[in-house]
């Protein structure tokens, strides 16, 4: 396994002869890995020859600075839980990423400012660029991303067909703990009572007969609400418990 830290030598070694011909599957995560990226990278691992992981905690998609600062960061552990999936790791710094200040994003003007988007202004923008800025970067064959963050999958996968990008857009289910609570890096933030009360909030969304239905159940079960909305056959969900956000959906 290979880790790139300056985007030159991971062009470089792109550039190589032992890329020719061989099929990419790229997984972009923000790290704290879990077993939620590691279906990804397995579903990436046995339907390419090359698995390219990137780990960046990408400021530009945060707009509450102190969920920045607090987003778990385990490079070693991520190193651990990659090791004998992944061929490269890509981490660059933000100072590289983002040489252009941030002058040049992606902004999707529809979808991107309803729920996530109202509640998280600019956070598409920050999430499409970096999509984008890394797809250009990695140019794969597939890309995958988690169903768990459903507006972003469809948001990612309206660029990649607005854009014209040569690299498929791959969904891969969510990941849940035994509970049913979907897993995140966040949770880790949880304190052990948190964690236990966290479970109720896939449950409440998943058995509450509407969405509007949903928000004083969870407000009872000790939640605050951002949104429970229904798109077709998708509930989405945000909530807040101990200052920590959690989103989630479900299958109407
Ligand atoms: P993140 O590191 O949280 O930005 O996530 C990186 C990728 O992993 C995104 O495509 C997420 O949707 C996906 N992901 C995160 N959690 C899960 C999960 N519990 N199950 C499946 N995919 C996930």
């Amino acid at each position: 396994m290979r880790v790139f830290h300056k985007i030159s030598e991971w062009q470089t070694a792109r550039a190589a002869p032992d890329f020719a011909g061989r099929k990419i599957g790229f997984v972009p995560t923000m790290g704290a890995l879990h077993a939620g990226h590691r279906a990804l990278l397995e579903r990436a691992r046995a339907e390419n020859d090359i698995v390219v992981l990137s780990i960046f905690v990408n400021p530009t998609q945060f707009n509450d600075l102190g969920d920045l600062t607090r987003y778990p960061r385990t490079p070693e552990a991520d190193l651990g839980l990659a090791e004998g999936l992944v061929d490269c790791v890509l981490s660059p710094n933000a100072g590289e990423l983002y040489a252009d200040d941030y002058h040049y994003r992606v902004t999707e003007n529809e979808l991107s400012l309803r729920w996530e988007g109202e509640h998280r202004p600019g956070h598409f923008d920050g999430v499409l660029t970096i999509v984008l800025k890394l797809l250009n970067l990695v140019h794969a064959q597939r890309a995958y991303f988690g169903e768990k963050d459903w507006q972003q999958l469809q948001l990612v996968r309206g660029m990649a067909r607005a854009l014209f990008l040569p690299t498929e857009i791959v969904a891969c289910p969510t990941e849940r703990a035994a509970d049913g609570l979907a897993l995140s890096s966040r949770n880790a933030r949880l304190s052990p009572a948190g964690r236990v009360q966290a479970a109720l909030f896939p449950k409440i969304l998943r058995e509450s007969a509407t969405a509007d239905a949903a928000v004083p159940l969870l407000q009872a079960a000790g939640f605050g609400v951002d949104y429970v909305v229904d798109d077709e056959n998708i509930r989405l969900g945000a909530v807040q418990l101990e200052g920590i956000r959690l989103i989630d959906n479900a299958r109407l």
